[in-house]
């Protein structure tokens, strides 16, 4: 956390400390196909926030008694980089990557379509480089393009976004301070063609009624990362 607490996260004016609108995004850039061992990979970059995706299969699972017959095991890791944030983190898993995995790996296993794929395994890795908070949602949008770019079929992009109460305003992807300082953060993934939402948390403090408008501007988020995932894969592979 930074050390001085900012006397304000809003100003008068109904800016945000770094100058955004309440409702704004920060500078988001996906690149589809970052890494040459990987069957599929991505690289993101929410604000401040460097995110790697590397997508492993479908390929054989190993021991065979976690073979599924009649689909694939889909595993998540989600790593931070000891250099990822201002204290050294300490290397390896931790309670809070061991959850991130799990809530990504849900989030995103229902757009795959698993039963064409019985026997295997489809390994997903996200790196986080550094750290600026929303980085489950970063992950996951990068997740979802690397599935795509190692050819897995899906039922749609699994785009993720967060919004959060700040200074009692509800904000779109809140950064750091943000995070830190302000009163509740709600990350939302979704399939946007169906609507369909594959994660949705709550951490912290909000009325019903500021719950459902960060819902709604968390899906907004949502749209704004969606065609920013498409356009990358566009740019990869040309029209769809
Ligand atoms: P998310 O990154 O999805 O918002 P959290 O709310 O748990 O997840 O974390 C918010 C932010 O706090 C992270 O993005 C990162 O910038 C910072 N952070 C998380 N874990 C650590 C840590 N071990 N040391 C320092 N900063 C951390």
């Amino acid at each position: 956390m930074p050390e001085e607490e900012p006397e304000r996260l809003i100003s008068e004016d109904g800016l945000r400390l770094d100058g955004r609108k309440p409702d704004e995004m920060r500078p988001l850039k996906i690149k589809a196909g970052v890494l040459k061992r990987a069957d599929g990979s991505a690289y993101v970059e929410l604000g401040a926030n460097r995110i790697v995706a590397a997508v492993y299969g479908p390929r054989e699972l190993h021991p065979r008694h976690k073979q599924k017959p009649d689909r694939a095991v889909v595993r998540f890791r989600y790593n931070m980089a000891p250099f990822s944030v201002d204290e050294r983190k300490r290397p390896g898993p931790d309670r809070r990557s061991i959850e991130i995995s799990k809530l990504s790996k849900e989030a995103l296993e229902p757009a795959i379509f698993t039963e064409y794929y019985p026997r295997t395994a489809i390994d997903i890795f996200v790196e986080v480089l550094q750290a600026d908070a929303g980085t489950r949602c970063a992950g996951i949008t990068a997740a979802s393009v690397a599935l795509a770019d190692a050819g897995i079929e899906m039922r749609d992009l699994v785009a993720a976004c967060a919004a959060g109460k700040v200074d009692g305003h509800i904000v779109l992807d809140p950064m750091y301070y943000e995070d830190g300082y302000g009163e509740a953060d709600v990350p939302l993934a979704m399939m946007p063609k169906e609507g369909e939402i594959t994660l949705l948390q709550m951490d912290g403090d909000m009325t019903p009624e500021e719950f459902k408008k960060a819902v709604k501007l968390a899906k907004k988020g949502c749209k704004i990362v969606y065609k920013e995932q498409r356009r990358a894969l566009k740019r990869k592979y040309g029209e769809e």
